[in-house]
């Protein structure tokens, strides 16, 4: 296989040929169709797999550039992932022009109201900084169509679960969802049943 197979616009192709992704990786061969057609997954997958690019090829050939509003949002355990999230999606969406932002905690909030202003197509972030921009209304929600919870495992051990179920509470329902983790304890399983549609489980 290789990235042509998919329905991907030249843009997209492009990019990954810049960044000399030739061939897709297992994880990125079994999610990108079925992001692509809108389907709820549960992937169980190690870092290192190309994880982030299986979402953040498809999330990239999703999004409208036109709408100004965020249509992607991105969950993190660490501030680090985030950054390089957001920089992996830049780099896969560079020539349709994809505009990312991270938005974590210890920086300040001003510049990221600021950002978060301008257009903004996908948000990555953690929990308690990206629910603090919802509450103070300055990240809007309502033309999100996809959420991804990234390291939804480690999300729980550093007790971020709760925070996330409380912006999950916040987003349209209409919308798809795309779980990732490395293992999936009880508590991780509770939330992709309450707030996921009849999710597809996907084992590396
Ligand atoms: P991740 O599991 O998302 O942390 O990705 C692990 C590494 O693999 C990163 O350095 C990516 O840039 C790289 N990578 C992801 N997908 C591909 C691909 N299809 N071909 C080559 N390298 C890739």
């Amino acid at each position: 296989t290789s990235f042509t197979d998919y329905p991907l616009s030249g843009e997209i192709v492009r990019a990954l040929d810049s960044l000399d992704y030739h061939k897709p990786t297992e994880v990125q061969a079994k999610v990108i169709p079925l992001i692509l057609e809108k389907i709820d997954l549960v992937v169980k997958s190690q870092t290192g797999s190309g994880k982030t690019a299986s979402y953040g090829i498809p999330i990239c050939e999703l999004v409208d550039w036109q709408e100004n509003k965020p249509q992607a949002i991105v969950l993190t355990p660490t501030r680090e992932l985030a950054v390089q999230v957001k920089e992996d999606i830049i780099n896969i969406g560079r020539f349709k022009r994809v505009k990312a932002s991270a938005i974590v905690g210890k920086q300040p909030f001003h510049i990221q109201k600021n950002e978060l202003k301008q257009k903004m197509h996908v948000v990555v972030g953690t929990p308690g900084r990206v629910l603090d921009h919802i509450e103070k209304g300055t990240l809007v929600l309502d033309e999100v169509k996809y959420l991804v919870i990234d390291e939804a495992d480690e999300m729980l051990n550093m007790g971020f679960i709760e925070q996330v179920e409380a912006i999950i509470e916040e987003m349209p329902k209409q919308r798809n969802t795309y779980l990732f983790s490395a293992t999936l304890p009880d508590r991780v399983k509770t939330l992709s049943l309450n707030y996921m549609k009849t999710p597809v489980d996907i084992e590396i």
